[in-house]
């Protein structure tokens, strides 16, 4: 598929997503806070739906038509999920809450149970608190040692850096796949394979990946995988988990409680086979449901297709942003096809605090983030308090961006003549 300005990916598929046809105080909707949280469309607002309405049952414990119903439809995501990200087997795909539960899953029952005094962690500066406070638990709690890879001149993750990082004592490195702020895509495969040469296990926080690009974790060779449903179309309280099948085997169960046993004795049990060892109580149904619907969304227009697409809007969105010399961004700059970074921008304009500037472009319909968007150290290390964030997905056209840049351009007008006053 190529792209016009005549037909774009996202005329195609606007349609299918109701919120996006709103006024927000008077003016059309610009939704350019998708790296937060991405919008749903019907397919997966009907996936919902049907299940509450038509088969609405327990998983896994019933022989009645509805629980099969439902049992079926929960674990054909799995199988869906898997596929998506080219797991090896279904049972390396594990479901939880988000994102941040998939890691303290990581962090409580391998982290805890595995590393020594003196054994060390490396992550980066740029990582989201996510892939930062549950490794903070593990270190406070076992002795290990964490070390952060710092940046390039260019606000890139520094390979050499990392590389002097890396010794016998690493047993772990867990690290963005793409930054939420920077935007920033990391060399995963060179880290991937330089930790594995001494014997460290990577995860990756695939967040800001998996909505937007082809994911394949048997060719990327990571250890564990994570992602979250509600920033690639599906509903929120359901994200995964993808571990390698022996890693998983060998990894103790997180939480305790019905689905993840075998048998249950007064003062012991046995676990339940993999995937279900790590699930825990009644899980999302609904949400695991829609997230197939999701999956089966995005696959049948084609990662390749959104990424390409996004490619295009993140090199319409740099050309514009460099019109106004107030502004600067973050991150890197994008390269000839953008191949390099996410369709998003972190940025500051002067004096102007992020917030008051989001709520200034909010009265004309246009909702960009504001603040540290959940990386601190970074901002600290940037030596910056906060940043305003506009980011994109397939369903935004070059025209929001022009729109967004008339809005910004009147934001920094008012205020300059607020404060030559
Ligand atoms: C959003 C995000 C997370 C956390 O996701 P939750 O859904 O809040 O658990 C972690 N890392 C990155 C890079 C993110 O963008």
């Amino acid at each position: 598929m190529t792209f016009t300005q005549e037909r774009t990916l996202a005329t195609a598929v606007r349609a299918d997503f109701p919120i996006l046809h709103q006024q927000i105080h008077g003016n059309p909707l610009i939704y350019f806070d998708n790296a937060a949280t991405s919008q749903k469309p019907t397919a997966v607002l009907d996936a919902l739906q049907n299940y509450y309405q038509g088969y609405n049952a327990n998983v896994h414990r019933g022989v009645h038509t509805l629980s099969g119903l439902a049992t079926d439809a929960y674990e054909g995501t799995r199988d869906k999920v898997a596929a998506f990200v080219h797991a090896a087997t279904r049972d390396e795909i594990v479901y939880t809450r988000n994102a941040s539960e998939a890691i303290n899953l990581v962090a409580y029952s391998w982290g805890m149970t595995t590393l020594q005094p003196g054994d060390e962690i490396i992550l980066s500066v740029m990582e989201h608190h996510s892939n930062l406070v549950p490794w903070q638990f593990v270190a406070q709690k076992t002795g290990a040692v964490l070390k952060f890879v710092e940046l390039t001149p260019t606000q890139e993750f520094d390979l050499d850096h990392f590389q002097s990082l890396l010794s016998e004592r690493t047993k772990l490195v867990a690290i963005a796949h793409v930054s939420n702020t920077l935007g920033c895509l990391n060399p995963v495969r060179e880290v991937i394979d330089l930790a594995h040469q001494v014997g460290a296990k990577v995860l990756l926080d695939a967040c800001q990946s998996v909505p937007n690009q082809p994911i394949d974790v048997q060719a990327l060779d990571c250890d564990w995988l994570v992602a979250s449903g509600h920033k690639m179309c599906a509903p929120t309280g359901i994200g995964f988990l993808y571990g390698k099948l022996e890693l998983l085997r060998a990894m103790p169960p997180f939480l305790g409680g019905g689905e993840m046993i075998a048998d249950v004795f007064l003062d012991h049990s046995t676990y339940a086979d993999l995937p279900h060892k790590f699930e825990a109580g009644t899980p999302a149904i609904a949400e695991a449901i829609a997230l197939g619907a999701a999956v089966d969304y995005l696959t049948a227009i084609g990662m390749d297709t959104i990424h390409a697409y996004e490619q295009d809007l993140t090199l319409h969105l740099y050309q514009r942003l460099a019109e106004l010399p107030e502004v600067q961004t973050y991150g890197p700059k994008p390269n000839a096809d953008a191949s390099n970074r996410a369709s998003l921008a972190a940025f500051t304009t002067g004096s102007i605090h992020p917030h008051d500037l989001s709520a200034l472009l909010d009265q004309s319909g246009i909702a960009i983030r504001s603040g540290h968007h959940c990386t601190q150290p970074l901002h600290r290390y940037l030596n910056i308090s906060s940043t305003a964030r506009a980011s994109l997905y397939f369903y935004n056209t070059r025209e929001e961006i022009d729109a967004f840049i008339v809005g910004l351009k009147d934001a920094i007008a008012f205020f300059s003549s607020m404060s030559e006053e």
